[in-house]
């Protein structure tokens, strides 16, 4: 997949003009209409954010097990 690929597939027409923009853009870079972004950006940085926290509970939970091993508590 070549760059004009990922490009191509990250292009909306705007239902104003009829131009095409970029599916992250909030509003046409034409004619400065609203336009429906494929994704939510604030939902991507939830669910980073989201994941990041799982991944430290995880870790956490994991030392806490390996530190209880090595002192035969568990
Ligand atoms: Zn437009």
């Amino acid at each position: 997949m070549g760059k004009r690929d990922f490009v191509k597939n990250h292009i909306i027409i705007c239902p104003n003009c009829g131009k095409e923009a970029l599916d992250h853009m909030q509003e046409c870079p034409f004619c400065k209409s609203k336009l429906t972004p494929k994704y939510n950006v604030s939902n991507i940085k939830l669910v980073k954010r989201i994941r990041l926290l799982l991944w430290i509970v995880l870790g956490a939970l994991a030392i806490t097990l390996i530190v209880l091993k090595v002192l035969n508590i568990v």
